[in-house]
């Protein structure tokens, strides 16, 4: 650790064990010595994935959102729709909260955290700290539990199993586009945004706290530690 750099301190998540944080070489990780619990990961190994994922994801989000989810035949009657047509036809049936409800969780958050944590790692890839960068990664934090496209997509299924007994249903793109980004959600969120600190903090705790406003850490402060 370089001799200008504050002592960084991670408690284990178990026990509270305090621990001295350091560098880990790539692929590796750290464990707590007295409960065995895992620590925190190397980061620098994974970016690349995982901007390459995000950007998949949000690829596929658009997909899922701009195509139709199912198409149901019953009886020469055909009708299809999208997730935002689902969301209208829930409000225009006077279901205004539970539209709002489906709306933020199967479209507003994931899209929240997939432009945040894309907005945060391409500028971090490329060796700066973007501006809101500490605001942004509370925010990716915040909205997170509140994703809910793989419980959206239990429901669609359990749906069309039971549909399948009253009318013909013709999987569209959106159905294997929410397939996918189910599975590509688990990867994101798999990522520990925490993991970002490090890297900013690596690449200047200056250039963060001035790009967000807070007092810069003063020199002699820094040296002592
Ligand atoms: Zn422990």
């Amino acid at each position: 650790m370089n001799a200008n750099e504050p002592d960084e301190l991670i408690a284990c998540h178990e026990c509270d064990a305090l621990f001295k944080k350091r560098e880990l070489p790539n692929r590796t990780s750290a464990k707590c010595p007295r409960c065995g619990s895992l620590l925190y990961r190397s980061i620098s190994s994974n970016l690349d994935k995982i901007c390459a994922m995000t950007l998949a994801a949000l690829v596929t989000f658009v997909i899922a959102q701009a195509f139709p989810i199912v198409e149901l035949d019953a009886n020469g009657l055909t009708s299809d729709t999208t997730l935002i047509g689902a969301i209208v036809a829930l409000w225009n049936e006077q279901m205004e909260v539970m539209a709002v409800l489906v709306f933020c969780s199967t479209i507003l958050f994931p899209l929240c955290e997939l432009i945040a944590l894309l907005y945060v790692l391409l500028p971090l890839r490329a060796g700066h700290v973007p501006p809101g960068f500490n605001g942004l990664l509370r925010m990716i934090q915040f909205v997170r539990p509140w994703g809910m496209i793989e419980v959206f997509m239990l429901g669609v299924l359990v749906t069309l199993v039971k549909m399948v007994s009253i009318a013909r249903v013709i999987p569209e793109a959106a159905l294997f586009a929410f397939g996918a980004l189910t599975l590509m959600f688990a990867v994101v969120v798999s990522f520990d945004p925490r993991a970002l600190w490090d890297i900013a903090s690596r690449l200047g705790p200056r250039e963060v706290a001035r790009r967000d406003g807070a007092p810069p850490v003063p020199t002699d402060a820094r040296q002592k530690s």
